[in-house]
C-alpha cells in the first residue's frame, strides 16, 4: 500500500508523501506551450491508467494534467512524483485519447493543451467527480445503539449519518464544529468516504411533446440507407435543400439508435442562435438529452458532461467543443450544417469539429451523417472520390416549394437607404398580403464608417487598418476587429464640419424601414442583440407570434431558423460577397445566399427572394440563381481543382504578427526561403503577404500559405518549421499554424 495521508483540503483522492515513492514512471500531458509530454513517477500501489487526471508539481507551482502512458524510467534520473490522483478511473477512454493525440499532431497544437478540450472547465481546473464525505462505521452504529455517545453534538452527527448509510458530504456537515467531526473520527465511529457527484440532475427542456411526421419517400430512403448499415463506419453526406426535412431524418435515425441503448452526438454550429432546434429535438425524443456549449455555467457544463460520459444522457447536442466529448456508448454522430465555418476554431487549437467527429466515428466504427443544403466543397470532393456516400432530399417536405430567386439590377435606380424602388414595392406588396419580410444585410451597426465630406477625415481605428463602425443606439464608434470603442465626435476633429455616415448597417436599415412602413413591427437580429441575455429569445418570439412583420438581420438569420410566415427575403447588398478577397469567398457567399433564401416560403406559401446587385450579369451569381447551389458548387470545385487550391491540395496558413512590421515579415520570409529548396519539391509556398487586415490591435500581420497534394509532405514541412523555430528567439513576434484554414483574414 502507498502511504496515503488523510484526504487533504484540496479534496484529492489521496495525498501522497513522496519520499516513499519508488513506483513506475508515466508520461503526463500537461497544459503549456511545449509540444512534449513530461515524466513523473507514480507511487507504487496506486492505480494509474491512461486518461486519469493527476495533480503534479511543476516549476514552483502545481498543474493538473492527464496520465498518458507508462514509460521506461531513465536510469539515474530523479523524477518528481505526482502529488495526487484526481480520478479513481480514467474519464477519457483510449480511443478518445488516440483521437486527441491525432488532432494535436494534425493541427500542430501542444498535446497537453489539446487534451484540455475534452474536459469541461471545472475538471480542467482539477475539480473532482467525487466529494469527500463521512459515513457511520459499524462501531459508530453500535455506540449509538448502546447510547454510549456522550456529547450531544456528537450524537446528533451520528444520528444524521445513520439516516444516510452511504454517507453525507462534508460540505453538508458544516453545522458540526471541526472538533466534533474530528473526535468521532478519532474514536472510529465515523470514516471518510468519497461520494459520487450528484448526476442525472439535468432536465430536458420543458416542451410540448410532438409526434413525428410521417416521412416522405426521399426521407424514408435516406433513413433506410443509413439503417441498413449501422454497424460500420461510413460518412453519409445528406444533401437536402432548405426545408427538405433533414431534421426529421435525424430524429428518425436517433430514435433507432437510442432505442438500442446507444448514444448520439449532434454537432451544430451555434446553439445560442437556434433555440428552436433544441426544442424540436426535445419535443420529439423522449430520452435524456443534454445541450453543451460555452454559454452554460461551469456547473451546468459539468453536469451535462458527466451525463454524456457516464451514459446517462442518450443524446448530446453540442457546439464544436463537443467533438471531444467522451461517451460511454456512442452509436451515431450527426453534424448539422456541416459547411458552416464556425465548426472550425480559428484561434489556438484550430480543429474542425466535423473532421474530428469523422475521425472518432472511424475509430469507433459507427456511421456519421453530415447534413447541409449547401455542402462544403471539401465534402462534395469526398463524395466525388467515393469516400462519402450521398443521400439526397431534392425537394421541400410537406408540399412546400423552393423560393424563386431573382436578381434586382440596382444600377441607375433611385435608392432610399440602400433599398431600390423594386425591393420597396415588393416589401409593401408582401406586407399587405399578410406575409413576413426578411431583409439580409451582413453588417451590423448604423454605418460602417463616419466621414467628413468637407476634408475627407474618416473615423479609423487607432489600432487596426480598419474603419470604425458607427453604432448610433449606443452612441459609440466600435472597431469590429479589435473591439476598441470610443465616443462619437460631435463634428470633424480636423475641420469641425458635421460628419456623415457612409454605407449601410442593420441599425440604419431598421430606421429606414420604420420610416417607410411605420405600421408594421420590425425586429433586428444581429450580434449586438445577442450580447443581452434573453434578448434573442424575446425577439424570436415576437417574430414567431407575428407581432413583427419585418425582420432585419445579419448572418444570424442564415442559421437554420424556421419562420413559416416569411414570404419575401431581400438580400440588400449582394455585391459585398461577389468580390471577396480570398478563394473561399464565392463558396461562402453562395452558401449564405442560399441559406438566407431558404427562410422564404417554407409552409404553403411560395417564397420570393430578391437579390440587389450592381452586377446582374456576374457569371457566378447567374449560375447560382439559375441552376442552383449544386451546379454552382460543381463549377467552383472544378476551378479549385484546376488552380490546385483546396480541396485539390491540402493547405496550412502560417500567421505571424508583431508590434513592428519587419520582424514578422522577416520570420515568414526565412521560413518561405527554407521551404523553397529542392528538399521540398511538391510543396507550394505562397507569400509571405500582408494579411487582408494588415494591422489588428496594434500588431502588424503577415501570412504564408503552404499547399501540397501530399498531406504527409505538408505535415513534414510544418513539423520542420516547429523544430526549427524552437531554436530561435522571437522577440515580440507571435506565430501560429492553421491547418485547413477557413478564415484567411
Ligand atoms: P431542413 O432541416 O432540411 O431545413 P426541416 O427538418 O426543418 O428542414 O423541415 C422543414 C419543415 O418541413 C418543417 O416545418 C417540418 O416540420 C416539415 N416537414 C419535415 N418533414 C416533413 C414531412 N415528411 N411531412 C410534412 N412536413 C414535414
Ligand atoms: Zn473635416
Ligand atoms: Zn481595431
Amino acid at each position: 500500500m502507498p502511504k496515503l495521508g488523510k484526504v487533504g483540503s484540496d479534496h484529492a483522492l489521496g495525498v501522497l508523501t513522496d519520499e516513499s515513492c519508488v513506483g513506475p514512471t508515466w508520461s503526463v500531458a500537461l497544459p503549456g506551450p511545449l509540444p512534449r509530454l513530461f515524466s513523473y513517477c507514480v507511487p507504487d500501489g496506486a492505480r494509474p491508467a491512461p486518461g486519469v487526471r493527476i495533480r503534479v508539481p511543476f516549476g514552483r507551482g502545481q498543474r493538473v494534467g492527464v496520465l498518458w502512458a507508462p514509460v521506461l524510467a531513465e536510469p539515474g534520473l530523479a523524477l518528481k512524483c505526482i502529488d495526487s490522483q484526481l480520478d479513481a478511473t480514467p474519464l477519457l477512454d483510449t480511443a478518445l485519447l488516440d483521437c486527441i493525440a491525432w488532432a494535436a499532431s494534425y493541427y500542430h497544437y501542444p498535446l497537453g493543451e489539446a487534451v484540455l478540450a475534452a474536459f469541461p472547465p471545472a475538471l480542467r481546473k482539477g475539480g473532482l467527480l467525487s466529494r469527500p464525505g463521512l459515513r457511520l462505521t459499524e462501531t459508530g452504529g453500535e455506540a449509538l445503539l448502546a447510547e454510549a455517545v456522550r456529547g450531544s453534538r456528537q450524537r446528533q452527527l451520528l444520528q444524521m449519518l445513520s439516516a444516510h448509510p452511504p454517507g453525507v458530504a462534508e460540505s453538508e456537515l458544516t453545522q458540526f464544529a471541526h472538533a466534533v467531526r474530528q473526535s468521532v473520527l478519532v474514536k472510529e465511529w465515523v470514516e471518510r468516504v468519497a461520494l459520487p457527484l450528484a448526476t442525472g440532475s439535468f432536465q430536458n427542456p420543458a416542451v410540448e411533446p410532438a409526434s413525428p411526421k410521417p416521412l416522405n419517400a426521399a426521407q424514408q430512403s435516406a433513413v433506410a440507407a443509413v439503417a441498413a448499415d449501422w454497424a460500420r463506419f461510413q460518412v453519409w453526406l445528406l444533401d437536402g435543400v432548405t426545408g427538405s426535412g433533414k431534421t426529421e431524418v435525424y430524429l428518425s435515425l436517433i430514435e433507432q439508435v437510442t432505442s438500442a441503448g446507444k448514444q448520439v452526438l449532434v454537432l451544430v454550429p451555434e446553439i445560442a442562435l437556434t433555440p428552436q432546434l433544441v426544442a424540436r429535438f426535445a419535443a420529439h425524443l423522449r430520452v435524456a438529452l443534454v445541450v453543451l456549449h460555452s454559454g452554460l455555467s461551469d456547473s451546468d457544463r459539468l453536469q451535462g458532461w458527466i451525463a454524456a460520459q457516464s451514459g446517462t444522457a442518450l443524446v448530446v447536442i453540442g457546439t464544436r467543443s463537443a467533438a471531444f466529448q467522451p461517451f460511454a456508448n456512442l452509436g451515431l454522430v450527426i453534424v448539422d450544417e456541416e459547411h458552416d465555418p464556425s465548426l472550425k476554431q480559428n484561434e489556438g487549437f484550430g480543429f474542425h469539429a466535423r473532421d474530428v467527429a469523422i475521425w472518432r466515428a472511424r475509430s469507433l466504427n459507427i456511421p456519421i451523417i453530415l447534413g447541409s443544403a449547401t455542402p462544403a466543397l471539401e465534402s462534395l470532393r469526398n463524395l466525388q472520390l467515393n469516400r462519402y456516400r450521398g443521400l439526397s432530399l431534392p425537394e421541400r417536405a410537406g408540399g412546400a416549394r423552393l423560393p424563386v430567386i431573382s436578381p434586382v439590377d440596382v444600377r441607375g435606380q433611385r435608392m432610399s437607404g440602400g433599398l431600390s424602388v423594386t425591393l420597396i414595392e415588393a416589401v409593401e406588396q408582401h406586407l399587405l398580403a399578410g406575409g413576413q419580410v426578411l431583409l439580409y444585410l451582413n453588417r451590423r451597426g448604423y454605418a460602417p464608417s463616419l466621414l467628413c465630406h468637407a476634408c475627407g477625415w474618416v473615423a479609423a481605428c487607432l489600432h487596426c487598418d480598419a474603419f470604425m463602425t458607427w453604432h448610433r443606439q449606443s452612441h459609440l464608434l466600435k472597431c469590429h476587429h479589435c473591439g476598441h470603442e470610443r465616443a462619437v465626435p460631435s463634428s470633424c476633429p480636423d475641420c469641425q464640419t458635421t460628419l456623415s455616415p457612409r454605407g449601410l448597417g442593420t441599425e440604419q436599415l431598421e430606421d429606414v424601414l420604420a420610416g417607410l412602413f411605420p405600421d408594421f413591427g420590425i425586429e433586428r437580429l444581429d450580434r449586438d442583440v445577442l450580447g443581452r441575455k434573453g434578448e434573442l429569445d424575446r425577439r424570436l418570439a415576437r417574430i414567431r407570434s407575428g407581432a413583427a412583420r419585418l425582420i432585419v438581420g445579419t448572418q444570424i438569420l442564415v442559421k437554420g431558423h424556421d419562420f413559416p410566415e416569411v414570404s419575401l427575403v431581400g438580400v440588400v447588398d449582394a455585391d459585398q460577397g461577389l468580390f471577396a478577397n480570398d478563394f473561399r469567398g464565392s463558396e461562402r457567399f453562395a452558401q449564405q445566399l442560399i441559406q438566407v433564401a431558404g427562410r422564404a416560403g417554407r409552409a404553403d406559401r411560395l417564397g420570393t427572394v430578391l437579390v440587389q446587385t450592381h452586377h446582374p450579369d456576374h457569371p457566378g451569381l447567374n449560375l447560382l440563381l439559375r441552376r442552383g447551389y449544386g451546379f454552382f458548387a460543381a463549377q467552383l470545385l472544378q476551378e479549385r481543382l484546376e488552380a490546385g487550391l483546396p480541396p485539390m491540395r491540402s493547405s496550412a496558413l502560417i500567421r505571424a504578427d508583431g508590434p513592428d512590421a519587419a520582424p514578422p515579415q522577416g520570420l515568414l520570409e526565412t521560413m518561405a526561403n527554407g521551404l523553397s529548396t529542392d528538399e521540398w519539391v511538391g510543396l507550394s509556398v505562397w507569400g509571405p503577404v500582408e494579411a487582408p487586415l494588415a494591422r489588428r490591435a496594434g500588431r502588424f500581420r503577415y501570412q504564408l500559405l503552404l499547399l501540397a497534394e501530399d498531406r504527409g509532405l505538408l505535415h513534414d514541412a510544418l513539423n520542420h518549421l516547429d523544430e526549427w523555430i524552437g531554436t530561435r528567439r522571437l522577440s515580440g513576434v507571435r506565430w501560429s499554424i492553421d491547418v485547413d484554414p477557413l478564415d484567411m483574414a
